[in-house]
């Protein structure tokens, strides 16, 4: 369904530069509002990030698109996730690559994101509940991996784990200094490149204690 809201947003995302059809395409066909809770329903729309569950949040629209696009997915790649949160960003990533491995450490967030994955009728998003700073080590390596949560460097289990030549985003340093990152992995090398401020929650080590 497009609406006012809807056309609102994809303008704020072109006028933040993302040009990618297929990145615009997914964004505008993912209901938001079905992935906040009931009392930010009426701010789905806009684009800012907005608390859920467990003390997390939903990421930015803007944000989510930049680091869309900046994984230059075709469609075919295996893409892993460090973050589930409510699953946006994991259903936008569905919708642009073959399959989606992605890890939460809050069991009641991968809970919620796994009913609304299955009542969207996203069939490749492989969830697990876990400490994504390990990497999949059950996977071989990944096409792309995303970070969206945010540590001063990036663990060393994710880089060993990306693909000569993958790309891995995510956000980079300390709190109040984070920067959106790209690594893309050249052999044994990690070559950088910032594309600009972002503030995201901390990634904390091991499986949440609390729900
Ligand atoms: N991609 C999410 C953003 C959620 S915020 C969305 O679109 O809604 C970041 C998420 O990372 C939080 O849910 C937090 O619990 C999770 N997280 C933080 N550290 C983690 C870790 N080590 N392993 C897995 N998930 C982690």
């Amino acid at each position: 369904m497009i609406n006012h809201q809807t056309v609102q947003l994809i303008l704020a995302l072109r006028g933040a530069g993302i040009s990618d059809h297929e990145v615009l395409s997914a964004i505008e066909t993912t209901a938001r509002d079905l992935f906040v809770t009931p009392e930010f329903i009426e701010q789905a729309w806009e684009d800012r990030a907005l608390p859920i569950s467990c003390g997390q949040t939903i990421s930015q629209p803007v944000v989510v698109g930049q680091m869309t696009e900046a994984l230059c997915l075709t469609g075919r790649e295996k893409v892993l996730e460090i973050g589930t949160g409510s699953g946006y960003q994991c259903a936008i990533l569905s919708k642009l690559s073959r399959r989606v491995y992605t890890i939460e450490r809050y069991r009641t967030l991968l809970e919620e994101a796994k009913r609304r994955f299955a009542a969207l009728k996203l069939k490749n998003i492989v969830p697990r509940l876990g400490d994504g700073s390990m990497g999949w080590p059950e996977q071989d390596s990944f096409d792309r991996i995303i970070m969206t949560a945010a540590a001063e460097e990036v663990p060393e289990a994710l880089l060993a784990q990306l693909r000569n030549t993958g790309l891995l985003v995510a956000p980079i340093g300390p709190s109040g200094r984070q920067r959106l990152m790209v690594f893309r992995r050249d052999g044994d090398e990690f070559h950088k490149t910032v594309l600009g401020k972002v503030r995201f929650v901390p990634l904390l080590r091991g499986i949440a204690r609390t729900l």
